[in-house]
């Protein structure tokens, strides 16, 4: 990625924390951030591999599971926190909102020295509305979630602990609901998860009535964004819908993968869809301003960093048909 961003200026020098970096959002900008400052980053690491890879570019890391685990013999001098582990849960709904909510205030508890604390949280705590609805900050919140009933009810908690701790530690922060996020490491996101259903000859599941909507995010932008969100750090925290520029539905983006990869894709009307939203990205835009990659480009790269050699449509493929995208 473009690390001279002249939209973005990027910290050097600072003493950065980092939960979740094995995973898809965060690793990207741990790697960035990395290249002029001192990061760390906590988890288990159950697989060895993106540790290493981490560790090859510098950054330290230290075993800490959320589940359990105190931060006694981590450093407590980090100038910049980014929160991104989640314990999404397998159904039980006291784990969930325990795990996450007491980490989230030992973390910040420990950290409450830091310039700014930046926790990701997730589009899947508004309530639904219209499918084309353009949801902004001030939306009705709801925990309802037929794919993974745990997973908002968790992150609406988590929230709570965080408002109370910036403000009881004085601790500037940023809440940051995160949309679809995709790119080249972890699980991929939403488009490579459906991406494997369609090669393994599985329907993906849509409304009955037309498509989701959603504001996908490279995570290349995301981590363009990270300082920009640290920066607009706040006690009580600052509240952002984090997502991309374009407005894309889940059954367009799904038709562009399959037409990239010439794999079909078959969609099957159900109750039980994943269902994703549309920001109104209007806050999001003026405190970090716009994204650099488009959402076909995005998904293109994303395709090849997963499934090497897959991509077979040209990059006429990326330049074409936009009448079904929505701009905001
Ligand atoms: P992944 O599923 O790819 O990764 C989860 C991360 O959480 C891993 O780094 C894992 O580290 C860490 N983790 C899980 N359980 C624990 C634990 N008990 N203790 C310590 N670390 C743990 O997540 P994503 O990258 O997809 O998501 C990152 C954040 O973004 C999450 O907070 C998520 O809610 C949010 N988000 C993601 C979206 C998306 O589209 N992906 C959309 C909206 C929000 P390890 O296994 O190495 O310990």
């Amino acid at each position: 990625m473009d690390s001279t961003s002249t939209h973005t200026p990027l910290p050097t020098g600072k003493k950065i924390l980092i939960t979740g970096a094995t995973g898809l959002v965060a690793r990207t900008a741990a790697e960035t951030l990395a290249e002029h400052n001192e990061v760390w980053c906590l988890g288990r690491f159950s697989d060895p591999e993106p540790e290493r890879r981490l560790q090859d570019r510098g950054i330290r890391t230290r075993r800490w599971d959320m589940a359990g685990d105190g931060l006694d013999g981590v450093p407590d001098d980090f100038t910049h926190v980014l929160h991104a582990a989640v314990e999404r849960g397998e159904g039980d709904f006291e784990e969930v909102v325990a795990v996450n909510s007491v980490a989230t205030g030992r973390l910040m508890t420990h950290c409450r020295a830091a310039e700014a604390f930046l926790f990701v949280s997730t589009s899947a705590l508004y309530a639904p509305q219209a499918l084309d609805h353009r949801y902004t900050e001030t939306d009705p919140l709801g925990t309802e979630s037929a794919f993974l009933p745990t997973y908002p009810v968790g992150k609406l908690a988590t929230e709570g602990a965080v408002r109370a701790l910036a403000v009881t530690l004085g601790l500037p922060t940023t809440i940051a609901r995160l949309n679809v996020a995709y790119g080249p490491h972890g699980h991929g996101g939403l488009p490579v998860i459906f991406h494997r259903l369609m090669l393994a000859g599985k329907p993906i599941a849509v409304p009955h009535d037309g498509q989701h909507y959603c504001s996908p995010i490279h995570t290349d932008d995301i981590a363009r964004h990270v300082p920009r969100l640290w920066a607009a750090a706040a006690a009580p925290a600052t509240v952002v819908n984090w997502g991309g520029d374009e407005v894309v539905g889940v059954r367009d983006l799904m038709a562009y993968v399959s037409e990239l990869t010439g794999v079909p894709v078959d969609f099957v009307p159900s109750d039980a869809t994943r269902a994703v939203v549309a920001y109104d990205g209007t806050r999001r835009r003026s405190l970090v301003g716009d994204c650099e990659r488009s959402w076909r480009d995005g998904v293109r790269q994303a395709l090849e960093a997963h499934f090497p050699g897959t991509v077979t449509a040209g990059p006429e493929a990326v330049a074409g048909s936009k009448r079904e995208v929505f701009h905001p």
